[in-house]
């Protein structure tokens, strides 16, 4: 698996080695291993989730035709994924005065007033971070392999509306944005639920395991993407889930990939998957996945 994974960065980056992480490329560390298309797993979530690739290839056929699984359709996070990261969440716990447990879940669950002050606060830190917003750097490239091979994108954020529109307004505004776009006044339970992911899926006509989630949080977006059945990508551009660094995702928040940067995404899409529009015929699908899988 890493020979092959080598091979296929380095024929990726035939005229522009450059701008490839060495993280990819390199010997890999048994945390970065990649566990789906193809791989498996040996955790509980890692099994569940070698029958999501299993399903995606079962739906690819195998005829011979193609080997790889088939994605149909990509959900991002905003916030420390489409744009770089500048929220201090330790500053807005503190602001908020919430000091366990989920800031949302916590601050929804006091009285009005608090409630008002506290997400007060929450705006004053979004605010400054809509001020400080910058593009992932290698974003717009991923979209456009995306956008060319026909595959919806979609965002579901913690965030609210307004910075939503923010950020398609200033910062991705030359392609179509992201829609859905499901943001925390919708009436949808926040990540790590997975009720947003499912809805998504089902407007697309694609089936969860032919859905890919992408974030920044193991603990929001991987685990919402995992408990939809989605394929799930832990975008760390810092290595803060590196072993040994206290982060390291376990159970359900372990992604079926993780990757550095966006050009590492778009490698790995390009070169483990087949990139396919949604068809809508997810009913037959997902039929398609229980017989190949026996689910
Ligand atoms: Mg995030």
């Amino acid at each position: 698996m890493r020979s092959l994974l080598i091979k296929n960065a380095t024929s990726f980056l035939l005229g522009n080695p450059g701008t490839f992480s060495a993280r990819y490329a390199a010997p890999q560390p048994s945390w970065l291993a990649s566990r789906g298309g193809g791989g498996s797993g040996t955790t509980t979530a890692g099994a569940r989730l070698a029958t999501c690739s299993a399903g995606a290839m079962a739906a690819s056929g195998q005829d011979g035709s193609s080997t790889k699984p088939v994605i149909r359709g990509v959900v991002f996070d905003m916030d420390g994924t489409l744009t770089v990261p500048v929220i201090d969440f330790a500053l807005m716990r503190k602001k908020a005065g919430v000091t366990q447990g989920d800031i949302l879940d916590v601050i929804n669950s006091w009285p009005e007033a608090e409630r008002t002050r506290a997400f007060a606060a929450i705006q004053e830190i979004e605010d400054q971070a809509l001020r400080d917003m910058k593009l992932m750097p290698g974003l717009q490239e991923l979209c456009e392999l995306l956008d060319s091979a026909g595959l919806p994108r979609g965002l579901i954020t913690r965030n609210v509306k307004s910075s939503i529109e923010y950020f398609h307004d200033n910062h991705f505004n030359t392609l179509a944005r992201f829609e859905p776009a499901i943001s925390r006044e919708c009436a949808f339970p926040y990540k790590p639920s997975p009720a947003a992911l499912l809805h998504i899926c089902s407007q697309w006509g694609v089936a969860p395991g032919e859905c890919v989630m992408v974030g920044d949080s193991a603990k929001d977006d991987v685990v919402s993407g995992n408990r939809a059945g989605a394929l799930t990508v832990l975008l760390d551009t810092d290595g803060r889930y590196a072993p040994g660094g206290g982060q390291e995702p376990s159970g359900e928040a372990v992604p079926t990939h993780t990757v550095a940067s966006m050009a590492e995404l778009a490698a790995l899409l390009r070169e483990r998957y087949t990139l396919l529009p949604p068809t809508g015929d997810v009913a037959a699908r997902q039929a398609a996945v229980g017989a190949g899988t026996g689910a």
